[in-house]
Formats: C-alpha cells, sequence, structure tokens
C-alpha cells in the first residue's frame, strides 16, 4: 500500500508552500482523476495539498469578462446563469462531459491538468512514454481508434480529453497561475503542449505552480456552440469534437472561432480554418474548405483515419448551424 500526507490549503500561498516542502506533493481537486491515477499507481505522490478550499467563485468583472476561481466545480460553473447565457458553449462543454456525480466533484483546476485516456498510459504491462519516459509507445502500432491525427509525434499520440478546455481555447480563456515566484497568465490555447520528445510534459505549468483562476474574455460572440461526437451518448470522451463562435456582419463573416478536440495531445485551436473563413461569405463550400485547409496537415494511423472525415464534417455541420 502507498501511504500519503493529506493536508488542506486555506490559502493559495499556504497551498504553494505546502507542495513546496514536499518533492513529490501534488495539489488535489476533486479527485476525480488524481485518485483514480493513485489506485493503478500511475501517480504515486507522497503528499496531497487539497485546494478545494480556496476561490470557486465565478464573479463578472468591471469589464464584462468573468473571473473563474479555480476550485470552482464543472456542476457551479456549467449550472452558472450568466454562462448558460453569454457562454453557452461553456456549459454545453462541460455538460457533454462525465456524469452529474463526477462534475459534482470535479473542479475547473483539476480539469485542466486531467490525464489522457490513451489505454497504454493506464496499462502498467504497456510501454508508454509518457508513464515511463525512453521507455517506447504501445499506441503508435497498437490500437489506435481514439489517438490523435494532428500534432503527434513517434514518442507519443495520446490525446488530451477534456471537452471543457476545447470551449476555453476557443473563447481565448487565460489560465491565471500562481508560484513561489509570483503570478503569470497564459492562454488556454498555449497552456497544453505537443508530445513532442518530451511526452510527459503536458503543460507549461513549473513544479509547484498553481492555477488559481480561469478569466474569460468580455463579449463573446452570440452564436456559439459545442458540439461533441463520441461512442455512447454518456460516459465516453471525444472521437472528435468541435466548439466554434461565429459572427456575421453584412454577409460575410467578421469573426469566427474553432477549437477541436480529441484529435491532439491538446485543444486544438483551428487557425488556418479561422483564416479561410474570415471575410468570406458563409456557405456550405467555404465551411469544407476551411475544414480541409486545417485538417491538410492531418496524418492518420492505423485506426483512427476516419476522424479526418468526421472533423470535416463535424466542423462543417457545426458553422452551418452557426449560420443558418
Ligand atoms: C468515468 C469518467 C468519465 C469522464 N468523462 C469525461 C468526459 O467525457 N469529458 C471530460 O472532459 N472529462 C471527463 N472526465 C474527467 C473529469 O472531467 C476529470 O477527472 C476532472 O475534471 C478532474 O478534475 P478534479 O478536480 O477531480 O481533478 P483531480 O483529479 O483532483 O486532479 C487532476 C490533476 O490536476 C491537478 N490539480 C488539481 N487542481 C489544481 C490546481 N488548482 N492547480 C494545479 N494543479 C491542480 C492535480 O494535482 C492532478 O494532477 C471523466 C472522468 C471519469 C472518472
Ligand atoms: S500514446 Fe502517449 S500515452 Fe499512449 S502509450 Fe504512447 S506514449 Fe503512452
Amino acid at each position: 500500500m502507498l501511504t500519503f500526507e493529506y493536508t488542506r490549503a486555506d490559502s493559495a500561498a499556504a497551498a504553494i508552500d505546502l507542495v513546496e516542502r514536499e518533492a513529490e506533493a501534488k495539489f488535489l481537486g476533486g479527485g476525480t482523476n488524481l485518485v483514480d491515477l493513485m489506485r493503478e499507481t500511475i501517480e504515486r505522490p507522497r503528499a496531497l495539498v487539497d485546494v478545494t478550499g480556496l476561490s470557486a467563485a465565478i464573479e463578472v468583472q468591471e469589464d464584462g469578462g468573468v473571473l473563474i476561481g479555480a476550485a470552482a466545480t464543472n456542476t457551479a460553473l456549467a449550472e452558472d446563469r450568466h454562462i448558460r447565457e453569454h457562454y453557452p458553449m461553456l456549459a454545453r462543454a462541460i455538460l457533454a462531459g462525465a456524469s452529474a456525480q463526477i462534475r459534482n466533484m470535479a473542479t475547473v483546476g483539476g480539469n485542466l491538468l486531467q490525464r489522457t485516456r490513451c489505454y497504454y498510459f493506464y496499462d502498467d504491462a504497456a510501454h508508454c512514454n509518457k508513464r515511463r519516459a525512453g521507455s517506447g509507445c504501445d499506441a503508435v502500432d497498437g490500437f489506435n481508434r481514439i489517438h490523435a491525427i494532428l500534432g503527434a509525434s513517434e514518442q507519443c499520440v495520446a490525446t488530451h480529453p477534456s471537452d471543457m478546455c476545447v470551449a476555453l481555447a476557443a473563447l481565448d480563456a487565460m489560465v491565471h497561475i500562481e508560484g513561489k515566484d509570483g503570478t503569470r497568465q497564459v492562454p488556454v490555447a498555449d497552456f497544453h503542449t505537443l508530445p513532442g520528445d518530451t511526452p510527459q510534459v503536458e503543460t507549461v505549468l513549473a513544479p509547484g505552480e498553481l492555477i488559481t483562476a480561469i478569466a474569460l474574455p468580455a463579449n463573446p460572440a452570440t452564436g456559439q456552440t459545442y458540439r461533441k461526437v463520441r461512442d455512447r451518448a454518456s460516459y465516453a470522451f471525444a472521437l472528435v469534437s468541435v466548439a466554434a463562435s461565429v459572427r456575421v456582419e453584412d454577409g460575410s463573416i467578421a469573426d469566427v472561432r474553432i477549437a477541436l478536440g480529441g484529435v491532439a495531445h491538446k485543444p486544438w485551436r483551428a487557425t488556418k480554418a479561422e483564416a479561410a473563413l474570415r471575410g468570406k461569405a458563409p456557405s456550405e463550400d467555404a465551411f469544407r474548405a476551411a475544414a480541409r485547409a486545417e485538417l491538410a496537415d492531418a496524418r492518420p494511423l492505423r485506426d483512427n483515419g476516419f476522424k479526418i472525415g468526421l472533423a470535416e464534417r463535424t466542423i462543417v455541420a457545426v458553422l452551418q448551424e452557426l449560420t443558418a
């Protein structure tokens, strides 16, 4: 049995200090991912610092943006009236994930840092560079139906599993971070990293840094949504998902934001598709050309080639819905 110490932090500074003192300490949110990983002995922290008592406030700021405390539960965020009204893609994305019981426990901070659902990552008998650096990747030539088509490397082809993060990337949300050297902010789209030669590194967070909040910018587009395609209607991760917003002015696309889930090691901001659409009249042909521009660099593995067509069709369908 692995033993560990448990402490509940009453301030961000205390949490950072407690994690700093123990080399193998981790922050604990709702525990819905970390505790599972500890049961499988994939994560072996010697100390857990519970941060669920820190800010869980969801506050509209003077400029109209929203600041969300990292300890806010996924349920609280999805049910918040202001979020549902002004950031519906975020509420939809959260409600498309996990189950009501898990969303009641899961926190915003923990959701950002949940680990991949690659089968081999959870199988201690498998080779996995993410679990043991340099040990190989059994997914590359194995069963890889759920794996990445964009931005993968020979060292890792895993995808990031979060629905919430895909909407946050499309919304241009910022992650507020605090560490022993001060505070900083990072756009969600830059927070997660591609696997490259170091798939064990998943974000730009330095050891001991705490996520304190997420900031949503003001004035989101009114036309926005999140669509998730999966094997089952509940309790299933995205094969492909699309978060998008579109603003049409005088018959042409003035602003468009698109992020994809289920296709890469990080929420994938579809900047090539966005560039292809800006200034164009909305039409199925324009949407399809934009989706193809984004997916031109897609590299399918043995079992996941279907994701390219699925992503294209989902992007087109979402943009048609938003501009109908
Ligand atoms: C059966 C099942 C189905 C699921 N389905 C989906 C799904 O369809 N879509 C989806 O998006 N998710 C899904 N999830 C994942 C779920 O959303 C995550 O487990 C959850 O969001 C993690 O949040 P948590 O607070 O429980 O994190 P924890 O498990 O407590 O922590 C996760 C990680 O975050 C770190 N951490 C936590 N808080 C902070 C902080 N403030 N600062 C720095 N580090 C921190 C921890 O150290 C740990 O490394 C599913 C989970 C389960 C068990
Ligand atoms: S895809 Fe990544 S997580 Fe999966 S086995 Fe390979 S290295 Fe591990």
